[in-house]
């Protein structure tokens, strides 16, 4: 690992301010992405703004019923917090589906929704990698890619976005809050990280040197029947080959909320848009829900060892809904 600085400011406005005066410095949070990437010196910045113990970890309720999750809240925190199980328990589950205790006792929030690609190839700096080294090539794409993108990949870049949590939060609508030397600004967790496209190497929409602050959980499908469902290689420590968070709500046998994303299938969580607009007003039952789910998951384009990540996800998603959807009433 090369040497570097290390800077613990005292506020945010403290901490993007010593990144802004130090190009090329990054935060540090749990470190547990970081400082392991440091390690293989697929990242090197010369300053590291620790950023683990701002005043941001915390869980506040609003006025209107929505959350306001701290950027520093560790994981293991979140996943516990009473108001996270009780009305987000879609949230809960994603959270302890990743990573291992000891890890979500340190990984944070913000962290966690800015963790890199566990892609192997950019990881080893002897192989070609897009991401890593713009214009050096994708050594996954003809290569080893069994857990790889089935949507939204492009020639330059077929790797999956890691993050169990982020899937949930696009699912719930959740917003990801931001402080830069421009202002705060909040964007769609559905929307905060990219597909591929020409430029890999940019994960998601953060513009430079902008802090995650926070993350804000909307009112609307708060208590609503809502979980997740992960597959993948070993029970435990793994990354998702396709996971789906659901959130469901049916009056009078017909859908009138649904918010679907799945994980391990692209670049960012795929929402289920599709999906999501044949469920609306339609009958709760489990013939709607295949359909959907099925004009949804027609429009993937596995690559060549990916294709078995169709079925998982339909089986995935068919089980989550038809758990959600309530007993139809007796006739
Ligand atoms: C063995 C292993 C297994 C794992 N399994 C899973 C899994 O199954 N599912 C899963 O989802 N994850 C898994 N993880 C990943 C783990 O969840 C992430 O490493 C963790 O969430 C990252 O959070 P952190 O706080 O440690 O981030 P750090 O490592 O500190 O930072 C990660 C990135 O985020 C940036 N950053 C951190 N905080 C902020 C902020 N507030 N604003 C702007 N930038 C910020 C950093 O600059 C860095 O680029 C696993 C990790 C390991 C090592
Ligand atoms: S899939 Fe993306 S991360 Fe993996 S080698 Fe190709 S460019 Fe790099």
């Amino acid at each position: 690992m090369k040497g570097f600085a290390y800077l613990r400011p005292g506020s945010v406005e403290e901490a993007v301010a010593a990144h802004a005066a130090h190009p090329g410095a990054r935060y540090l949070a749990g470190g547990t992405n970081l400082v392991d990437l440091m390690k293989l010196g697929v990242e090197s910045p010369a300053v590291l703004v620790d950023v683990g113990r701002l005043p941001l970890d915390t869980v506040e309720e609003r006025p209107d019923g929505s959350l306001r999750v701290g950027a520093t809240v560790r994981n293991s925190d979140l996943a516990a917090h009473p108001l996270v199980r009780d009305r987000y328990p879609v949230l809960s589950q994603a959270l302890l589906a990743g990573a291992s205790g000891q890890l979500r006792n340190a990984a944070t929030t913000g962290g966690n929704l800015l963790q890199r690609t566990r892609c192997p190839y950019f990881q080893d700096l002897d192989k070609p990698c897009n991401k890593r080294e713009p214009g050096s090539g994708c050594g996954a794409l003809e290569g080893v890619h069994r857990d790889h993108a089935v949507f939204g990949h492009s020639q330059r870049c077929v790797a999956t976005h890691p993050s169990d949590m982020a899937v949930a939060l696009a699912a719930l609508d959740a917003r990801v809050e931001l402080y830069g030397t421009e202002g705060t600004r909040s964007i769609p967790a559905a929307d905060f990280h990219r597909l591929p496209g020409e430029h890999p190497e940019r994960d998601t929409e953060i513009r430079p040197g902008e802090l995650i602050t926070g993350v804000l959980l909307p009112a609307a499908p708060a208590g609503l029947p809502s979980a997740y469902r992960k597959a993948r290689d070993r029970a435990s420590y793994a990354f998702a080959l396709a996971s789906v968070a659901v959130v469901l709500g049916v009056a009078d046998g017909v859908v009138d909320h649904v918010g679907i994303a799945f994980g391990g299938l692209a670049h960012r969580p795929w929402r289920a848009r599709h999906a999501e607009t044949a469920l609306l007003g339609a009958a709760a039952t489990p013939a709607a829900f295949e359909g959907a789910v099925a004009l949804e998951l027609e429009r993937a384009e596995p690559l060549r060892d990916t294709a078995y990540k169709v079925p998982l996800a339909r089986n995935l998603a068919l089980d989550v809904l038809n758990r959600l959807a309530p007993a139809p009433a007796p006739l």
